[in-house]
């Protein structure tokens, strides 16, 4: 669709911030602006989602959905060709997933995009684990030369993980690891039987390694307006007890409570509007998907919040005299250094044994294996730099089982009503190294259904990351060894130039506009604010310098409200206007 001679409608009443962008980051900064007192813009390119009401398959049972639950294949290939690569594509959750159709992205190496466009963003559909991160991780570039050195130190951003989890709800346990900082944490969740064995034995056999349940941002004691989990168990159909932290049930209605909050759905932000001679961006145009009508907004500062490939198509979308290569793009490093965890790579087995034992409900999380690589010299690798976590669960087989076996008639069916055997499975998490040479581009040459220019995305993982992945095969085998479990099996999904591991498919894609210190190698200084436009502020994962292997949201979201808490005592100083 062309937009040339387009007649652009102007609010001439400004707000006092705008935030791109309602998921994770943008419900935080939403909440933090409003609730210091701006009035504040909160724009999402999809469409509104209520909580609750709009849960339309929570709670259903298969026979109550649409095909029992599989996808109409033919309706995924045309629409949802990208979505459908991760498991988590599932007809019960198809209604959050981006149509790929109408938002085309080229990949010139595999790049899995993974995206919910509508109020809330992922934060729909996330899993939820939290884990901080630690100096060892901050430190990181500096001490082994990848990258820029990152510009805060944990010390920096303690205080803001301490404010988010206690505002999100994180439940997990402590450990008091260098590698994993403790948090404000409400009590675990249980470990089941297996699990708690394969602790014992990881104890026995591995001293520096520990299993222990996974932090998630699930509630097990309840908080205002949210319940404790009911562990009921498909978390990304919805949650209406807001059990699990979500822009719907948390950072939102603390936004609107403050009276301060204007919200417009269906609000594409194209190109943050930059004024050469005021040298400040003075606010954003946007395309209404409904209407089609071009309309710009005025404010005193923007917080760009629109996942780390939204908001870095925007900022190379603004192009201006001084910023002909995308705006706050002075150090040619906007759209470089694109990262995201590795993984698809661990171990399965069969445990024999607790066959009296079961567990109660659907737990929504399972253990987490914390890094044990590249800790100390004890821990060094001669491999690879950097390190990994494990993420996994032990279940008993369902009757789903009965697909695979043999036999009919009543004696099958009885045999399904007994829980199967214990299997068991460990995924692993891995850090990826910043590398100028994994990047985006924008490809005028194609745009989305409203006129913007798609991003050309080409990244790749390196030598480093393949020797992680061999080690975090071996290692997930040798504990499920030691544990004496049966029928033990590695895998590793990547596949050279194809799909089963690729970059993007950790869905934890992340920077491209980094933080730093010297802002002829980066974009954003140590407040998100961007180095060459003092009132503009990137606080989603585009911002991030290096990748941790740890899932990064809860570091998001505690650099968003501290960047927040800058921005607005900036204002009050008169040096944002
Ligand atoms: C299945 C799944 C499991 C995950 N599990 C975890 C996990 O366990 N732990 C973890 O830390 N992370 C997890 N993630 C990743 C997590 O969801 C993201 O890191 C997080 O949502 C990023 O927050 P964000 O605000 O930057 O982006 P999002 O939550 O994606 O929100 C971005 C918002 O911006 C809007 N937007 C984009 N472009 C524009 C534009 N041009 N104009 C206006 N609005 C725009 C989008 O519609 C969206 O609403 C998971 C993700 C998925 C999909
Ligand atoms: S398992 Fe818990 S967090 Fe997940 S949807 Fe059910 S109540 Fe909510």
């Amino acid at each position: 669709m062309t937009r040339k001679n387009v007649h652009i409608s102007q609010e001439t009443e400004g707000y006092d911030a705008i935030v791109v962008g309602s998921g994770i980051s943008g419900g935080w900064a939403a909440k933090e602006l409003t609730e210091k007192g701006l009035k504040t813009l909160l724009l999402e390119r999809g469409r509104p989602v209520e909580h609750s009401t709009d849960y339309i398959t929570e709670h259903k049972a298969p026979w109550e959905l649409n095909m029992r639950g599989r996808y109409n294949r033919a309706n995924a290939e045309a629409n949802y060709a990208v979505q459908k690569r991760t498991g988590q594509f599932r007809a019960e959750a198809e209604h959050w997933f981006i149509n790929d159709k109408e938002n085309p992205y080229i990949e010139d190496k595999p790049f899995t995009w993974i995206r919910g466009n509508h109020v809330g963003g992922r934060s729909l559909m996330w899993g939820r684990h939290c884990y901080r991160w630690s100096d060892i991780d901050f430190e990181a570039n500096l001490k082994d030369g990848n990258g820029v050195d990152w510009p805060i130190r944990y010390a920096d951003i303690a205080p803001w993980y301490d404010y988010v989890e206690k505002f999100a709800g994180i439940s997990g346990e402590k450990l008091g690891l260098p590698q994993l900082p403790d948090g404000q944490f409400q009590p675990g969740m249980p470990l089941n039987v297996v699990e708690k064995h394969l602790r014992e034995q990881i104890i026995k056999n591995f001293p520096e390694r520990i299993l222990t349940i996974g932090r998630v941002a699930i509630l097990t004691e309840a908080l205002p307006g949210r319940a404790a989990c009911h562990y009921c168990g498909p978390c990304i159909r919805g949650c209406s007890t807001g059990s699990y932290f979500s822009s719907q049930s948390s950072t939102l209605p603390a936004a609107v409570a403050t009276g301060n909050l204007t919200l417009r759905p269906y609000s594409i932000v194209q190109q943050v509007i930059y004024d050469e001679t005021r040298d400040k961006a003075t606010g954003v145009r946007i395309v209404d998907s409904e209407t089609n009508e071009v309309l710009e907004f005025k404010a005193k500062v923007v917080f760009l919040c629109a996942s780390a490939l939204g908001s870095t198509q925007i900022l190379l979308n603004s192009k201006s005299n001084r910023f002909a290569d995308g705006l706050a793009n002075s150090s040619g490093e906007l759209g470089h250094n694109l990262m995201d965890h590795h993984f698809k790579v661990g171990a399965n087995a069969m445990v024999d044994g607790f066959d009296d034992r079961y567990y109660y409900g659907n737990r929504p999380t399972g253990f987490y294996v914390p890094r044990f690589r590249n800790i100390n010299s004890e821990t060094r690798r001669q491999d690879y730099v950097r390190g990994y976590g494990y993420q996994g669960s032990a279940r008993r087989e369902n009757w789903g089982r009965g697909n695979d076996m043999r036999g009919f008639g009543a004696e099958l069916k009885q045999q399904l009503r007994e829980p199967g055997d214990w299997r068991i499975g460990m995924t692993a998490f891995g850090e990826c190294l910043p590398r100028h040479g994994n990047y985006v581009r924008l490809d005028d040459a194609v745009t989305d259904k409203w006129g913007m220019p798609a991003l050309r995305i080409n990244a790749a993982w390196g030598a480093n990351e393949f020797a992680m992945r061999r080690d975090m095969a071996q290692s997930a085998a040798e504990m499920l060894d030691a544990a004496g479990y049966r029928d033990v099996s590695t895998y590793d999904s990547y596949t050279e130039g194809g799909l089963g591991a690729e970059v993007g498919l950790g869905i934890h894609e992340m920077g491209t506009a980094r933080m730093g210190r010297d802002p002829k190698t980066s974009v954003l200084n140590e407040w998100n604010q961007a180095h060459d436009v003092p009132n503009l502020y990137v606080t989603d994962g585009a911002c991030m310098t290096s990748s941790g292997c740890q899932n990064p949201s809860i570091t998001y979201m505690a650099l968003t409200a501290r960047a927040v808490d800058h921005a607005v005592s900036e204002m009050k100083k008169g040096n944002i206007s």
